[in-house]
């Protein structure tokens, strides 16, 4: 027997291979350098509402400190049933058919563990969210990547979804309002989508959760369209409209085969989302629309604020439909993503994500979260413009799409 001297080559190979997220990679240089104002973080800068703090620590004194039901509190899948059919016409079953998880990041992760066999692939439009070409691979299926430009908006069309089809297709991760360049999609072209998931037998995972800070028009709700909602995973959770991302609650919506599967899995895996999470999730339900609403105001205030500031400073930057996050192209100042980056963070102090941490297509990119207060997001841009401008750029005459 050889005894292990290199523990390296113990560990998963999917899993040593594996990069880290770029997210993360650079935000240790950021912990690093004094006097920083990020725009790098992906969470809301409001604490989560005092009234649904408040209702948790009542339920705390009330002594609900146990385990749910694997599935959640009945009660709040039932909230989120009557929410789902109030904003999107969509009927579930709260008793079979939804699944609270530790937010969408358990959801997601039961989904592709549940229904992907190995070597199976799963479209994913790009620039993507960092989680999901790794977790894609960790349950054994293969990530497709379908690149989007500023050109396009950064959507997808039927014609790419069905050009990048092969036999081994078994699934299409959609996420509007997009992270990381805040793309929304406009619903004419997610109902040919939907047909083209409908003639290929797709399963559609469908992560929604920035669906409620969509700023123009109104978000379409993927498994509400025609022949859609028994091929989809509808995921979101609590964390990004009500300010919520510590309490780690979120949920899958589908058809009862897929839920059960996912709740075999998360019940040896979880056994449930935290309970005062969940108490604190039913209390948004209730009553957490004019808190949310007002925040949504607040992000709608500075996309129009961040979006002018870039174009002000000569930065091409695509007006985003949803989420909270601008995505200003910056290789216009002669530099690569990484580079921009590091060097702003070491000239000016101010934190942002190179855009390649998202794939490729990210490129020349980078990704500006709004949702910092407008103190600091003046500060900082007072910052970049004069990083920009020792680069020579000058401001910019030429709107990119929108
Ligand atoms: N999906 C997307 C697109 C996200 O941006 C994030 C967090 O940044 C998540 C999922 C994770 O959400 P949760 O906090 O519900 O796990």
């Amino acid at each position: 027997m050889t005894i292990t001297t290199d523990w390296s080559q113990r560990i998963n190979p999917t899993v040593q291979a594996m990069p880290p997220s770029g997210i993360r990679r650079f935000f240790d240089l950021v912990a690093e350098t004094k006097g920083v104002i990020s725009l790098g973080i992906g969470e809301p800068d409001f604490v989560t509402p005092w009234h649904i703090r408040e209702a948790c620590i009542y339920s705390l004194e009330k002594g609900y400190t146990m385990y749910t039901s694997n599935s959640g509190l009945l009660e709040l899948r039932e909230a989120i049933a009557a929410d789902l059919e109030n904003s999107y016409a969509v009927r579930y079953d709260p008793r079979t058919q939804l699944l609270i998880t530790v937010g969408v990041s358990e959801a997601l992760d039961l989904c592709l563990r549940a229904l992907l066999l190995p070597g199976d692939e799963v479209l994913i439009p790009e620039p993507s969210y960092v989680s999901y070409g790794p977790c894609t691979s960790m349950a054994g299926g293969v990530p497709v990547f379908m690149p989007t430009g500023m050109d396009e908006g950064f959507r997808i069309s039927a014609d790419l979804v069905e050009r990048s089809i092969t036999p081994r297709t078994k699934m299409l991760l959609l996420c509007y309002p997009n992270n990381p360049t805040g793309a929304v999609m406009d619903r004419a072209e997610l109902e040919k989508i939907a047909e083209v998931a409908v003639a290929h037998d797709l399963i559609v995972i469908s992560d929604e959760i920035y669906g409620r800070l969509t700023y123009t028009g109104r978000h379409t709700c993927v498994a509400s369209l025609p022949g859609m909602q028994e091929r989809t995973l509808l995921l979101n959770g609590f964390s990004k409209a009500y300010a919520m991302t510590g309490w780690r609650v979120g949920y899958a919506a589908g058809n009862s085969d897929f839920i059960a599967a996912m709740t075999k899995i998360h019940q040896y895996s979880m056994l449930c989302a935290p309970t005062m999470g969940q108490m604190a999730a039913l209390e948004a339900l209730k009553s957490g629309q004019p808190a949310m609403r007002q925040m949504i105001e607040n992000y709608n205030r500075r996309r129009s604020v961040v979006v002018h500031a870039f174009r002000d400073m000569g930065l091409p930057c695509f007006e985003p439909g949803g989420a909270f996050y601008a995505f200003p192209q910056v290789s216009v100042a002669g530099l690569s993503s990484e580079e921009f980056a590091e060097q702003l963070l070491k000239e000016e102090q101010v934190a942002l994500v190179p855009g390649n941490a998202f794939g490729p297509s990210g490129e020349g990119f980078a990704r500006v979260s709004y949702a910092t207060s407008l103190e600091d997001l003046s500060e900082a841009f007072r910052r970049m413009t004069r990083f920009v401008r020792r680069r020579g750029v000058r401001a910019c005459l030429i709107s990119a799409p929108a």
